[in-house]
């Protein structure tokens, strides 16, 4: 049998890579860096002993996605599933902690308890359903219509300028905000409150999990599988030509469609190319990780239990930073990411040491250096935290870019997930994995589901290519 080349080893890469390599087809996965794992790397970006996550810190997606659940990714791996999943620090010591348990956070947000509790629940209740309809394409008939009916009425309550509406306090918006702001944009959008609902309500089921090891060891997890099923991997080579993969029936990219666009050149109809040069990149990241002295002293000492948080103040806040990021601005009070792995994962920093990783969200193409405004945003709710740091490393938006293709301009969801772009990613239809040219195919965050760690976009690639190319049907995934 002729077969497939892969090129990319994000997790998308790697799940195509995967569930081809499963199915019994020949498979060659190219990677441009020396390693693999794309936004699932964790190195030691700044003292020998000290493992930071370079991108991908917290992964509820890794639990819930039908292609890491079939994979069995629970089970390769350890994970911590911190009790709180995140947290949202607000002025004078109060906080908004999404526990696990919906009833116990619905019970500590107070007067704004119910209403938390009517956005959620729906949710927790349908989480299948729900993750159904996001995970995969969306242009299709959906298996049910209470998780649609509870993601669409969610999403229009807190999408709007009306999604103060039924909350009298500052904690439960802002904890909501806090993972609306996750896909850089204005808020309130529908976008950015339905990829909030999505991922908010796994806070209160599968969970906001960190991998022992850091994301690196899914990234691991993946390529074990397709070399112990006869996948060979060639890192260093970067792929510029389809020409260059000729022997190959099929050609996954876990790229861009810029990238798609350049090689795979004249090959490419007018009309899609000229829809994929419409596809529009995001603002961007600035990074910023520490090496601490001790842990992150939290002026509410609960946060300590958490592996995330956000960390920018009141909902208005939040919109406010976000509006001059679209502006071009880069906010003297960013939304800063926080996640503390080494409270759960000792083996992240030596005896003695904690490893913070930290971003925040800039201007596209920024060359700007955010470590102040980051250490302010963290003083704020968390006095003497300055005194902690041990030495700090910022990574900019531009260098982001340099880091990995698919980050254009340090935009590290490799496409803008505006309504449009959630809808038409990265064009409108029912397989927008498919190009036009026959055994190509695009699987990267910038087709549907969208950014995350997730793989999901390199399955459905996956299974076009085995059932069109190679007439054969998807494979156990299972350990
Ligand atoms: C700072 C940061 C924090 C993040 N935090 C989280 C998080 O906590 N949780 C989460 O779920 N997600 C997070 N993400 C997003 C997540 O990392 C990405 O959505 C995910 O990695 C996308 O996977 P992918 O396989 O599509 O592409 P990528 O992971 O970007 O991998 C693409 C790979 O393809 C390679 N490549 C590109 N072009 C070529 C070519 N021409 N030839 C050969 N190889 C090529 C690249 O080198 C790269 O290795 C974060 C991202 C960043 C940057």
């Amino acid at each position: 049998m002729s077969g497939a080349a892969v090129v990319g080893s994000g997790p998308n890469g790697l799940a195509a890579a995967v569930v081809l390599a499963r199915a019994g087809v020949p498979v060659d996965l190219y990677e441009a860096k020396d390693t693999i794992g794309g936004g699932t790397r964790t190195e030691e970006l700044i003292e020998p002993g000290s493992w930071h996550d370079v991108c991908s810190a917290v992964h509820p997606m890794a639990l819930a996605s039908p292609f890491f659940r079939e994979f069995g990714l629970a089970e390769r791996i350890e994970w911590f599933v911190p009790e709180i999943s995140y947290a949202h620090p607000l002025d004078g010591g109060q906080a908004g902690l999404a526990y696990r348990d919906l009833a116990r956070t619905v019970a500590s947000l107070g007067v704004d308890g119910a209403a938390y509790r009517r956005l959620m629940a729906p949710l927790v209740r349908n989480t299948e359903a729900v993750l159904d309809l996001a995970l995969n394409q969306v242009w299709r008939v959906p298996s049910g219509i209470a998780g649609p009916l509870a993601l669409g009425l969610g999403t229009l309550w807190q999408g709007g300028p009306w999604w103060n509406t039924g909350f009298r306090g500052a904690t439960a918006p802002a904890l909501i905000t806090g993972v609306a702001a996750h896909p850089v944009g204005p808020m309130p959008s529908l976008a950015s409150s339905a990829a909030g609902l999505v991922l908010g309500h796994l806070a209160h089921t599968v969970g906001w999990p960190i991998p022992r090891g850091g994301s690196a060891s899914i990234a691991k997890a993946m390529l074990d599988d397709f070399l112990a099923h006869g996948g060979r991997l060639h890192t260093g080579r970067r792929i510029d030509d389809l020409a260059e993969l000729s022997d190959a029936s099929a050609v996954l990219l876990d790229t861009t469609p810029k990238a798609l666009l350049q090689i795979a050149g004249d090959r490419l109809p007018d009309r899609y190319a000229d829809a994929l040069r419409r596809f529009r990149y995001n603002n961007a990241a600035c990074k910023v990780d520490f090496i601490l002295s001790e842990p992150v002293p939290w002026q509410n000492p609960e946060i300590a239990a958490t592996g995330t948080a956000h960390v920018a103040g009141t909902r208005a806040e939040m919109a406010r930073a976000e509006a001059e990021v679209a502006r071009g601005v880069h906010p003297a009070k960013p939304y800063v990411l926080l996640s503390q792995p080494s409270q759960f994962d000792a083996g992240r920093a030596p005896s003695g040491r904690q490893v913070l990783w930290t971003y925040c969200h800039v201007p596209a193409g920024s060359t700007t250096d955010m470590t102040e405004a980051v250490v302010r945003q963290i003083e704020r709710f968390a006095p003497g935290f300055r005194d902690t740091i041990v030495q700090s490393k910022a990574t900019t938006a531009q260098q982001l870019s340099e880091y990995n293709a698919n980050y254009i301009g340090g935009d590290f969801g490799a496409g803008t997930t505006d309504l449009r772009q959630l809808l038409a990613r990265p064009v409108f239809g029912g397989t927008p994995w498919k190009t036009p040219v026959r055994g190509l195919y695009l699987g990267s965050a910038s087709t549907t589901p969208g950014p995350g760690v997730h793989g999901m976009g390199g399955m459905h690639a996956a299974h076009l290519a085995l059932s069109e190319v190679f007439g054969l049907q998807p494979p156990s995934l299972a350990p």
